[in-house]
């Protein structure tokens, strides 16, 4: 049998990931992203269990391993410093069976870029459409236009993909959640919890990354658009008086370091993900809010379940079929859970709902507690067809 092509449009965490699900699979890949140069932009990232269950199934598993941080031990904290809630690092490895990472997102990138055969990434080539009947994929490198036929086409071209607002026209854009968000990963040697800690329509979070880095986020109910001329200022004026260590990370931190992004969504969700011989996958499918880590953690899973659907002999339409049915109730429940955490979270604002989230949280077991932390992440790969 003649070997089969994929095309992937995309080269972020879901199509790094895709493309070697399917290569791992026996297929021909090409990967054609939009950026001049590989990257990935973004400080660090939580990979929950489910995504270092699916690198397991991608045989990046010791790998992630070794560039990631495990077994930070943290939870939920008030802005003041209060514990709302404590999760034990051992005990949620012990009830998932394996471990959440704090990693760089540009070793996570590079892990993934290296792990695919040379020539498969095609830089500086922007996707424009495709026919989702002959699997035709058009776009643009150089200033001249490309056309590749491919057996399966994926769309993991992120929060503004251009093949969904092809293929799926009646979708509305993204919406704007209402948050604007800022991050940093620094050289930070004193051990600090992977923790969030809510204030008023506030958030800040601490990832241990490992070799003396931290990644640290934070996030305020705002408009959307707005800029500070110095982000970092704009940080420490509004979180420069929380509990330790935030002020401290914020003092070990250089403006130059600091990234600032609204928060964006697809709130409606799409009623499909697939059309014919495409498929979406991660943002493009599902952008999230990152209230539960899970945005990319979910790319990932469907990654590894395209790779398990798409064997290198079944018939593209109704692999991808399953794909739908495995992937879209699962990854819109989590950005419909995101959301949920968001409204209790970091947006709740009013002193008595906030009185009332915290006592609650204070009075819930922490095996309960431990066990709604887990369900998310309670997932594995399923079994190659
Ligand atoms: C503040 C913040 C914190 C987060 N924290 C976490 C976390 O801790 N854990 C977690 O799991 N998730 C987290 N997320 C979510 C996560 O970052 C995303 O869900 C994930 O990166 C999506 O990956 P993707 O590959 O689908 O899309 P992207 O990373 O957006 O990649 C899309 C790629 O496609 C390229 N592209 C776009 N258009 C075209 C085109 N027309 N042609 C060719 N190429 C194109 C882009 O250049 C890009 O390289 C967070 C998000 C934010 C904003």
């Amino acid at each position: 049998m003649a070997e089969r092509r994929a095309v992937v449009a995309g080269a972020g965490i879901g199509g790094l990931a895709a493309a070697l699900a399917l290569h791992r699979r026996g297929w021909r890949v090409t990967v054609l992203e939009r950026a001049p140069e590989p990257r990935e932009v973004g400080a660090g990232i939580t990979l929950m269990a489910n995504a270092v269950r699916g690198l397991d199934a991608l045989d990046l598993g010791g790998e992630v391993r070794r560039l990631g941080r495990d077994g930070a031990t943290g939870g939920l904290r008030s802005w003041d410093g209060r514990w709302l809630s404590r999760v034990d690092a051992a005990e949620l490895e012990r009830v998932l069976g394996t471990t959440a990472l704090g990693v760089h997102r540009a070793a996570l990138h590079r892990m993934l870029r290296e792990a695919l055969p040379a020539g498969t990434l095609w830089t500086g080539c922007e996707v424009r459409d495709a026919d989702p009947t002959s699997g035709t994929v058009l776009g643009h490198r150089d200033g001249e236009p490309v056309e590749l036929r491919a057996d399966l086409v994926v769309g993991a071209d992120g929060l503004r993909s251009a093949l969904r607002t092809r293929l799926w026209p009646d979708t509305p854009p993204p919406a704007y959640s209402g948050s604007t968000a800022w991050r940093a990963a620094i050289r930070f040697d004193e051990p600090v919890p992977a923790a969030v800690s809510w204030g008023p329509g506030s958030e800040f979070g601490t990832v241990p990354l490992g070799d003396g880095q931290v990644y640290w986020y934070a996030a305020i109910t705002a408009r959307p658009g707005g800029h500070a001329a110095d982000e970092l200022a704009e940080v420490r004026e509004r979180f420069g008086h929380w509990h330790d260590p935030v002020p401290a990370l914020l003092a070990a931190t250089r403006p130059d370091e600091v990234l600032r992004n609204d928060l964006y969504h697809l709130a409606t969700p799409l009623p499909h993900y697939v059309r014919g011989r495409v498929a979406l996958l991660g943002d493009a499918a599902h952008a999230m809010t990152p209230h539960l880590g899970q945005g990319a953690c979910q790319a990932i899973e469907d990654a590894v379940t395209l790779g398990a659907v798409a064997g290198p002999t079944v018939d593209v339409p109704a692999a991808l079929d399953a794909y739908d049915r495995l992937r879209r109730p699962r990854s819109q429940a989590i950005a419909r859970a995101a959301a949920r955490t968001a409204r209790l979270g970091q947006e709740l604002r009013h002193p008595v709902a906030i009185a009332a989230r915290n006592a609650m949280l204070r009075l819930t077991p922490s095996r309960t507690a431990l066990r709604g932390m887990a369900r998310h992440a309670d997932w594995h790969p399923p079994r190659p067809t």
